[in-house]
């Protein structure tokens, strides 16, 4: 599939022959392909609840506008319609910054025991309203990797969020951390960060895509949970800036690890 686009023809050179010359414009071909796929789906993300709150609005405006249940009602998902947006905008917002920041090496100084303790704090009210017992086993003392402290935190909280929102209901979650002498993945010294779930799993044709952005395995199960379809294209940016993988396993019906190894 190589994409050529025509350059020039130079007139007759010796011996009556012509000179064409072309160019393989694949990559540029691919990256406004990529580009203009990526408005298309932005919008149509955007238009899906937009449509949703315009047609409430009317039928307030209408037949509803006497009745306080379904006035309510339809208040309840105008708001959540509404808050489906302020989610997605947000993740459009830190893709952008993460993409603009990628050439900057990160410099803090990142306790990744301290910040899987608070993200597993904050995450216990999701986890309990999902029935999801979360567990998290570590060395027990500070593990200290060179990062950003807001980008590591993010990746925490997306996988961790994933874990919840598509393990099993009465299952559990685990975070465990581990310090290893040296990695291959990254050539030397490194942290090991498993997210575990006991969930449906997914199946090894997808695992390639992925973390590509908007990718889903299943769009109703993504949106039904409030996904943007964002986080783990967020989340192998973040890993790239740190020079990290990210490596994801599964098995259909037995749950899903995902695996961040970090240089330390
Ligand atoms: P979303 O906002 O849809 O959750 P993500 O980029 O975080 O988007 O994830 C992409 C897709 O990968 C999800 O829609 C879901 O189908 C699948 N996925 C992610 N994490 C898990 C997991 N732990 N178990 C099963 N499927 C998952």
């Amino acid at each position: 599939d190589v994409t050529c686009r025509y350059v020039h023809g130079v007139g007759a050179v010796e011996g009556g022959a012509v000179l064409v010359s072309f160019i393989d414009v694949t990559p540029v071909e691919q990256a406004s392909q990529m580009r203009r796929d990526f408005v298309a789906n932005v919008s149509h993300e955007l238009r899906t609840p937009l449509t949703a709150i315009m047609g409430f609005i009317e039928t307030l405006r209408g037949p509803a506008r006497d009745d306080a249940a379904a006035r309510a009602r339809f208040l309840e998902i105008m708001e959540q319609e509404a808050s489906r947006m302020n989610r997605l905008v947000g993740d459009l917002l830190s893709l952008n910054r993460v993409e603009t920041d990628e050439r900057v090496r990160p410099r803090d100084q990142v306790d990744l025991t301290a910040q899987i303790a608070s993200t597993l704090n904050s995450l216990r009210p999701l986890a309990e309203e999902a029935g999801v017992e979360l567990i998290s086993d570590g060395p027990g003392h500070p593990v200290n990797v060179t990062g950003d402290t807001d980008q590591i935190r993010q990746v925490l909280t997306n996988l961790i969020e994933n874990a919840i929102k598509y393990g099993s209901s009465g299952g559990e979650v685990r975070v465990s951390l581990t310090e290893v002498e040296r990695d291959p993945a990254v050539r030397g010294p490194a942290v090991r960060l498993l997210v575990m779930d006991k969930g449906a799993g997914i199946d090894p044709i997808h695992l390639p895509r992925l973390t590509e952005r908007f990718y889903r395995v299943d769009s109703h199960r993504s949106r039904q949970k409030g996904g943007t379809g964002l986080g783990l294209a967020i989340v192998k940016h973040i890993i790239n800036r740190h020079r990290g993988r990210l490596r994801v396993e599964s098995a259909l019906g037995a749950g899903t690890t995902f695996t961040v190894i970090l240089p330390r």
